[in-house]
């Protein structure tokens, strides 16, 4: 039950205290209980001890973007875990900052009596800062577990500039890391010993977050956090939810995966929100296809690595145009992300044909140039892109195809790439409840032209960067039902009842 090795880093120098009293597993970025490396691996190392293990899950109310729709999403979330660990010997520690900085310390007065700390690994954002700090803070060890995606994130030491070299590489490694999957439910196997209290004063400091709605409701609505991104209605948080789009997805929607591009066709699984929030595994994603397809990895056995995108793992179309999504796109942005820790979502990260054609083609005329606050408004001439403006406001995410336009569109119409890369940044984070993820900014950053090649006709604005248009979209796929679907942003009503 052990993470493996290529899934597990000490964030620290500091031993494992024999006579402390727990191991504490800190959810970080996998916020639910099935295959999760690290869980599992808590709950080993708990065991091995022979101690009590402490799950805490916090969440900050001081990090970029943090608003009432990201708030509403995660402790949805926390319910399902807290439903999950009740009657478990483990104990399950919500905690909502209530004010900024206020959950400063937290990590450190547990750690003191703690024989370990355990916690989550991604590459991105505020986290590996936060791992980092929290781990020079503990007098105990800890251990960071890997449960990114398919592939260990680490296990290729290089930043992959192109997808299709990537997929290579995924097809080179895949047979080996789907040797070690997550345990799809380690609260149902052999536990630890039950929890015996926390450190004297702790909970004092630090109260448990009550769940209830009605309390969270109160507590966000006081939190200094942005008030004016509304908690979308149709997207619930937490693993519940996610199991039953997958089912949903499974079922109903992969059938039609190839005609994804079609708004008006229910054909992706629009996981990205649970992805994002880590409550749905892309490993379980992975067995339920793999399931429906009757496949397991013998097939893939000593097969060539072609890098070819159709064909390789011997599954329907459907799957495999799938899996080239969740496994080769969603991990080689996770894989720049590792790579390139200080720079991954900068404008100067961009390959160099691209900033070199963006820049050559800087000082183009634009046809109509907007600025932050009117894109953020949806309001351009263009009624395509103010609905998957709008979608994105009301419901966090945009349909798949469509955000493509979206960041192009923002690229054609800014005064600058520079200025379209801070806008997609800014809105892409600010909004989608799958946002400040590395997708965010593989997407972005692929809009601009990485993991691509320089495309011809060279034209104004883009350069060689692919181009599209909204007439051209217009024409490929019918936008008339969408473009009436979210002709307004809509208003969202209360999530948590007022109180
Ligand atoms: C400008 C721009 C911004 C984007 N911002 C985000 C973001 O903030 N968060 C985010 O998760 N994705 C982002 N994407 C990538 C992609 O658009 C979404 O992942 C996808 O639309 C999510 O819908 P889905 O879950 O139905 O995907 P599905 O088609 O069902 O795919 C399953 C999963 O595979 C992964 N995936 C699918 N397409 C891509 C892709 N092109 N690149 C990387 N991973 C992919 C996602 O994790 C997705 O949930 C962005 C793309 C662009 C062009």
């Amino acid at each position: 039950m052990l993470a493996p090795n290529s899934r597990l880093q000490l964030a620290n120098q500091t031993p494992v205290r024999a006579d402390g009293r727990y191991v504490v597993y800190w959810m970080l970025a996998q916020r639910r209980t099935r295959y999760s490396f690290g869980l599992q691996h808590a709950i080993q190392r708990a065991r091995d001890l022979d101690v009590p293990l402490l799950v805490v899950e916090a969440l900050s109310c001081s990090y970029r973007w943090a608003s009432d729709r990201m708030h509403a999403f995660a402790i949805q979330g926390m319910g399902d875990q807290r439903d999950a660990f009740e009657g478990s010997p483990i104990e399950y520690y919500p905690y909502v900052e209530p004010k900024e900085d206020a959950g400063l310390g937290l990590h450190a007065a547990l750690g003191k009596e703690a024989c370990l700390y355990v916690t989550d690994h991604w590459p991105c954002f505020h986290m590996p800062k936060w791992v980092a700090m929290v781990a020079s803070e503990l007098d105990v060890s800890m251990e960071v577990v890997d449960s990114c995606g398919i592939l260990p994130v680490r296990s290729v030491p290089k930043a992959f500039a192109r997808a299709h070299d990537f997929r290579r590489q995924v097809h080179r490694d895949v047979y080996e890391a789907l040797q070690d999957i997550p345990v799809p439910s380690p609260l149902e196997g052999e536990l630890p010993r039950p929890f015996d209290g926390f450190p004297k004063g702790f909970e004092k400091r630090y109260p448990r977050t009550d769940l209830d709605e009605k309390a969270i409701g109160k507590l966000i609505s006081k939190l200094p956090i942005d008030h004016d991104v509304e908690p979308v209605q149709a997207a619930v948080g937490g693993q519940a939810e996610a199991l039953r789009r997958l089912d949903t997805f499974i079922d109903e929607r992969l059938p039609n995966y190839l005609e994804r591009n079609k708004p008006e066709v229910k054909a992706a699984s629009g996981l990205s929100p649970w992805l994002h929030w880590g409550h749905v595994s892309s490993h379980e994603i992975f067995k339920r296809v793999a399931d429906r397809e009757g496949w397991d990895p013998s097939a893939i056995e000593g097969q060539k690595a072609t890098g070819k995108r159709e064909g390789w793992w011997g599954m329907s179309p459907e799957s495999e145009g799938f899996l080239d999504e969740l496994v080769t796109w969603r991990e080689v942005c996770f894989n720049t992300c590792e790579m390139r820790p200080k720079d991954y979502g900068k404008y100067e990260a961009l390959p160099d044909f691209a900033k070199k054609t963006l820049e050559e083609h800087a000082g183009d005329p634009r046809p109509q140039t907007y600025t932050l606050d009117q894109f953020e408004r949806a309001a351009t001439h263009d009624t395509l892109w103010n609905a998957a403006q709008n979608q994105l406001r009301r419901e966090g995410v945009i349909h798949n195809y469509l955000r493509m336009l979206w960041g192009k569109k923002i690229l054609h119409w800014s005064k600058t790439p520079k200025e379209a890369h801070r806008i997609m940044v800014e809105l892409n984070n600010k909004y989608g409840l799958d946002g400040r993820d590395p997708n965010s900014w593989g997407g972005i950053m692929w809009t601009l032209g990485r993991y691509d090649r320089a495309w011809g006709p060279e034209r104004e604005i883009f350069g060689k960067v692919r181009y599209m248009t909204s007439e051209n979209t217009a024409r490929k796929i019918r936008v008339k039902n969408y473009i009436a679907e979210y002709a307004e942003a809509g208003n969202q009503t209360e999530l948590f009842g007022s109180s």
